[in-house]
């Protein structure tokens, strides 16, 4: 047994998690409640072991809002403008082409499109965007657009030749809008959220961000995000694309003015929906679709795929198996700055870790916790690898929302980055798709000094690692 168990007043919590039992929420509230990091760490350690091996992942990734202009004015939010004030901003549909095609140079994988509730824009503004989105992409795998020349981390080159994937099997993905994004669609197509969000996959969207679900108790949201959809109905608009055939992702925003106790009635509504969603055998891996994963089958499992050229460098893991609409939880470190809660510093470091800790025994029927190095730091994302966390993010290029609320880390990270953090926490890299399953393995990369002066294909890129 663990050193830091064996007399630790945890010690009953770990047998549980060890045993492959559930905890309650009085559970999850003793752990929150505890001094003893040490103990609450090694126990989702374990259960992070048990879920995920030795893996950790991250994703080649940009970030893209097509405008800041809000009609609601939560509380918390910093990245909200009126039309009135000179740094607000909307981008046209060529704009958005043009930074996605940028990043597609890069070698990302998926673009994480939100933006404010614009107060005109039509419902066949989204459409269009998407649809322009998509057959940029289209464009690229028939080869019509250039394919990553230079990928990734501008600073160093990873030599992987063998591993790298064809820009082909890298299809780019676009995972867009929050619930409250979509209820304001639907609002705008005047259509029901089933009907809006069928029309949105028809013109490309593949997966729903998890932004917006701050805390879930009403007091709690009325405080810092009046006005904004309840709780019921960003469960039910995930709970409409779950049934849809899409997967998701889900936070919690902690840190500002929630109770320990309200965080454990978050996750208890985010495990609750994730149950009924695996009942209902949501969730299958896109890789158990060989019309849908790039790592359909593994050559061996398919002998046309052997005879590729470029055979997907990682095998098929994840059995055909429900893993629930939700494909990962992000707990995100509430940034005060340049807003209207009275809360003068983010969340401390021990705090970031606990509720990293308490999210990955608590949701024991999710797969993915990710440490979001945005609102953490690196450094701080880095130990969270050790505290239950098995997924850094991404290197999303140009974030503005918790850089508008004061955030002091960088605006991206390169892969290179990433790779040390994981490998230096004793773990195996993995680049990831959205859905959290495996581009490429980087067990063998080179070492991470190994770096050479950014490749200038890239002017975002330029200005942001100028500000890093
Ligand atoms: S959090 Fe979202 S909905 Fe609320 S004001 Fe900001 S941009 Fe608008």
């Amino acid at each position: 047994m663990n050193f830091f168990i064996q007399r630790s007043e945890l010690r009953n919590l770990y047998e549980k998690v060890a045993a492959g039992e559930r905890i309650s929420e009085a559970d999850a509230l003793r752990l929150f409640e505890s001094k003893d990091l040490n103990a609450l760490g090694a126990i989702a350690d374990l259960a992070r072991e048990k879920k995920v091996g030795n893996r950790a992942s991250y994703i080649i990734n940009r970030y893209l809002n097509y405008s800041n202009y809000c009609i609601l004015s939560c509380q918390f939010c910093s990245f909200a403008r009126k039309k009135r004030d000179a740094d607000g901003f909307e981008l046209t549909i060529p704009q958005m082409v043009e930074k996605a095609r940028e990043a597609l140079k890069l070698g990302i994988t998926e673009l994480h499109i939100v933006g404010g509730l614009h107060p005109s824009l039509p419902f066949s503004y989204y459409t269009d965007m998407l649809k322009a989105l998509r057959a940029l992409n289209d464009a690229r795998s028939s080869g019509r657009e250039s394919a990553p020349s230079e990928i990734q981390n501008p600073k160093s080159k990873i030599q992987n030749d063998q591993s790298r994937l064809t820009s082909a099997a890298t299809k780019l993905h676009l995972k867009c809008f929050t619930a409250i994004e979509i209820l304001h669609l639907s609002w705008l197509a005047k259509k029901t959220v089933e009907q809006t969000l069928i029309e949105l996959k028809e013109a490309g969207l593949e997966s729903l961000t998890g932004g917006g679900a701050e805390i879930f108790r009403k007091e709690v949201r009325s405080a810092i995000a009046k006005g904004k959809e309840s709780a019921e109905e960003y469960l039910d608009v995930h709970r409409t694309w779950h049934k849809l055939g899409g997967r998701s992702t889900c936070t919690m925003l902690f840190g500002h003015v929630e109770s320990l106790a309200d965080r454990v009635d978050h996750l208890r509504q985010l495990r609750a929906l994730q149950d009924e969603a695996r009942a209902n055998g949501f969730g299958v891996p896109a890789s158990a679709d060989p019309e849908r994963g790039v790592h359909a089958a593994s050559a061996s499992e398919n002998p046309e795929r052997s005879k590729s050229p470029n055979p997907p460098a990682v095998k098929r893991a994840e059995a055909r198996a429900p893993h629930g609409g939700f494909v990962g939880f992000v707990p995100l470190p509430y940034q005060p700055e340049n807003n209207d809660i009275p809360v003068q510093t983010p969340p401390t470091g021990f705090d970031a870790l606990r509720t990293i800790a308490v999210s990955r025994i608590y949701l024991d029927n999710f797969d993915h916790i990710t440490a979001y190095w945005v609102g953490m730091g690196m450094k701080l994302a880095q130990v969270a690898l050790s505290y239950g966390a098995d997924d850094l993010h991404g290197t999303i290029i140009e974030e503005h929302i918790f850089h508008m609320a004061g955030a002091t880390s960088p605006q991206l990270q390169t892969e290179m980055e990433m790779v040390k953090a994981i490998r230096e926490a004793g773990r195996t890299p993995v680049q990831r798709n959205t859905f959290y399953e495996p581009i490429r393995e980087l067990a063998n990369a080179p070492a991470a000094n190994e770096t050479e002066p950014p490749s200038g294909k890239s002017k975002v890129l330029e200005d942001n690692l100028a500000t890093a």
